[in-house]
Parts: C-alpha cells; sequence; structure tokens
C-alpha cells in the first residue's frame, strides 16, 4: 500500500497545542492568577431558546411513525433551503444550494472537484485549513500577502492561478475587501477561469457600507465563484453543525463547458447523507422572527466586545485593525519582540491570552489576534489589565 506523502508536508499543529502547554505551565506555577483567553475563535453565548424549541419538536416528531425521518436528501431538505435563499439572496435557485455540516468540510471537500494540477492562491496570514487541505492534496501554492501596507487586500498576482481563496471578513485579520476590490477579483477570475472559494462565514458581522456581504453581489460572480457561510458564528451553531454552499449553475468549466454545480451534486450525493433533520430544524429556527432577534443580539454582544477591545488597544498606542465588521482584533506587536515572546509577555505580566499572529502566516509575525467571542466581563477586565498594566 502506498500513503498520501503529502501529509509528511503538513506543519504539525503546534498553534493551539502550544498555546494550551505555555497556559498550562504558567497555571501550575500561579495557581492563584486569574487568566483570561481572548485567543479562542469558538462562540461563548447559548443559542436563543427558540431554537432549542424546535429541535425538541423535531426530537418527539422522530418518536412518531407519521413523522419519523430516516435519511434525508443528501443535499437537505428544501425547507431549510427555501427559508435560507428566501432570506439571504435574490437569485439563487434551490438547486444551487447545498446544506452541509460546516464550512470546515465543504471548504476541504471542495476540492475533490479540482485537479491537482491546479495552482492555488492562498493569503498570508490565512485561515490554516485553506492551506493544509490544498497540501494534502499536493497542490502548488501561492501566496497573496495581506499587511498594513495593501490594507490587508489580496494583491492580485502577475501568474495564473486557478483556485483563490478569499475570506471576507477575514479570520485572522478581522477585516474587509470592498466591492471594488473583489470586483477585481471577479474580473481576474472570470478572465482567466479560475474559481474562487469565498468563505463568507462573517457575514452577518458587517455592518459597514461598501462591504459586500455576498459575492453575488459582484457582477459576474455567479460565473466564478463558490461561496460559503455557517450558521457557526451567525447562530452559535459551533457545536450543532449546520452550513451552506452555493455553487451556481452559471459556474462552468470554460474550456470543456462542464458544470461545477453538477460535480458537486454528485460528490455530495456519493460522499455524505446529509445533516440531522433535527438540526436542519433548527437552523430554519434561526430565521423566525424570535431567532432572528435573538442572533442579532448574540452578535451586538460580539461586536461590542470587538469594539471594547479595538479602543483600548488603539487608546493602550497599539496600530490596531479589523474589529469593526468581524469579530477579531489584530494589532502590531513591538518591534522589539518575537509572536511567542509577546505571548509570554502577555501571559506572565497581564494574565491574558492571545493568538500569536505567525500561526496564520509568515505575515503575522509581528502581529497578535484577539477574539471577541468571549464574556463580556473578562474582555473588560482584560482591556482594564492592558489599559492599567495590572
Ligand atoms: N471559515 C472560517 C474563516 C472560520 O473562522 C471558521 C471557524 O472558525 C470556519 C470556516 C469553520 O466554520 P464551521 O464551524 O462552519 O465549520
Amino acid at each position: 500500500m502506498f500513503i498520501n506523502e503529502n501529509f509528511l508536508a503538513l506543519q504539525n499543529n503546534y498553534l493551539f497545542t502550544e498555546i494550551e502547554k505555555r497556559v498550562n505551565e504558567y497555571k501550575k506555577n500561579n495557581p492563584d492568577k486569574h487568566v483570561i483567553k481572548l485567543g479562542v475563535g469558538d462562540v461563548s453565548q447559548p443559542i436563543p431558546q427558540i431554537i432549542a424549541d424546535e429541535m425538541k419538536k423535531a426530537a418527539d416528531e422522530m418518536t412518531n411513525i407519521k413523522t419519523f425521518h430516516g435519511y434525508g436528501p443528501e443535499t437537505g431538505y428544501d425547507f431549510l433551503k427555501q427559508t435560507i435563499l428566501e432570506n439571504e439572496y435574490k437569485n439563487i435557485s434551490l438547486s444551487e444550494i447545498f446544506i452541509s455540516d460546516g464550512i470546515a468540510s465543504d471548504i476541504g471537500n471542495i476540492l475533490d472537484l479540482f485537479s491537482e494540477k491546479n495552482t492555488v492562491a492562498i493569503t498570508d496570514p490565512v485561515y490554516p485549513e485553506y492551506l493544509d487541505t490544498n497540501i494534502m492534496n499536493g497542490r502548488q501554492i501561492i501566496f497573496l500577502p495581506c499587511v498594513a501596507e495593501n490594507n490587508f487586500v489580496p494583491p492580485i498576482p502577475d501568474e495564473k492561478v486557478d483556485l483563490i481563496y478569499i475570506c471576507n471578513p477575514n479570520n485572522p485579520t478581522g477585516t474587509t475587501i470592498n466591492k471594488n476590490d473583489l470586483q477585481k477579483w471577479v474580473d481576474y477570475a472570470v478572465e482567466n477561469n479560475s474559481v474562487i472559494l469565498y468563505d463568507g462565514a462573517y457575514e452577518k458581522f458587517i455592518s459597514s457600507e461598501n462591504i459586500p456581504h455576498s459575492i453575488y453581489e459582484i457582477p459576474n460572480a455567479k460565473k466564478c465563484a463558490i461561496e460559503f457561510r455557517s450558521f457557526s458564528k451567525s447562530a452559535g451553531f459551533t457545536g450543532l453543525r449546520c452550513s451552506y454552499t452555493i455553487v451556481p449553475n452559471e459556474l462552468v468549466e470554460q474550456t470543456k463547458n462542464i458544470s461545477l454545480n453538477k460535480f458537486w451534486n454528485r460528490r455530495q450525493c456519493t460522499k455524505t447523507n446529509g445533516v440531522s433533520y433535527i438540526i436542519q430544524r433548527a437552523a430554519q429556527a434561526v430565521y423566525s422572527p424570535e431567532g432572528k432577534k435573538n442572533c442579532a443580539a448574540n452578535i451586538k454582544y460580539y461586536m461590542d466586545n470587538a469594539k471594547i477591545i479595538y479602543d483600548g488597544l488603539k487608546k493602550s498606542g497599539y496600530e490596531t485593525y479589523g474589529g469593526i465588521d468581524a469579530p477579531y482584533i489584530w494589532f502590531k506587536i513591538p518591534e522589539n519582540f518575537s509572536c511567542w515572546d509577546w505571548f509570554d509577555y502577555w501571559l506572565k505580566n497581564l494574565g491574558i491570552v492571545g493568538t500569536p499572529g505567525i500561526g496564520f502566516g509568515k505575515n503575522g509575525q509581528k502581529y497578535f489576534r484577539l477574539s471577541a467571542f468571549g464574556d463580556r466581563n473578562e474582555t473588560l477586565q482584560a482591556i482594564d489589565r492592558i489599559l492599567y498594566k495590572n
């Protein structure tokens, strides 16, 4: 047997293990110190009651022979697809939306559709899954630097690339790409027969104008883009698992006129039996009046945290980015520190845990990421410590 040796090229997932190791060691030596974690990207607020109620109802349906559900449609129930389309999109049809158990699954699985011969463009810094899944497949990767100097907007490469990952709003930088800049990428993709893999995990956190909520707001995007959206961060589904992916019918491989929508449908119908009925009912409840109101309140809670962190860092004199349309704040650490030295310095002096930017790529080495997903009091306390160094 031959193994996929591309796995040997992966970096060990050392970032979060290393963070945990350092935090545990510090706690062991300082049991009386309260450590505040502003590193994690998981949500802290519970799901709205209406979502739990709908799940309970759906669970009860499963006990009755008349309402029991066995295998569902592989690409999702129409009741959920319809609800999403009515609430989120103007011109997307039922055949173009696919329900799944998370962007993490789909953004990795989508690579089944593309040859290993493709060249992939990935931003640096980046959400690590885009990179690792392509390394697993042995594709050639080029990096697009996203730094303060270019406003964290990925530059269009000189060479031809086939697959392009765009995460907007961005994790880890918390920054955004506006409609004009996104139009340039769409134009590039159409011209080069490339596909944009557009990760909209944080779409619901956008409040600024001129930031697209969907790539399909950009003319011609249906010819070149696949969009991924998730209930994880917008509705507290990180543990429940539900997301959706749009593969437009217009998206075709130009030289042979092959529909990617058909390929993805075939792939999903072969390799998954879909998301459970109960979870799809839960996702539908996100769009009930009560669900919408409560999910919006949770997002406001996180974005108020983001403002507290952003303003606090600014006031302390840090060069600070993000935090306006995304729940992440990205700031520059002092010149004389390495990322990990800064991590230790904050942990030991302030009792605060952040995420070293180097974990997201070489261009992150002078930055630190803080997350707004934490508890309000802890966030306030952390900023107090940063401001007054206590
Ligand atoms: N994409 C980005 C940019 C993320 O930050 C995350 C989670 O942190 C995901 C995708 C994964 O989302 P899901 O929970 O839907 O798998």
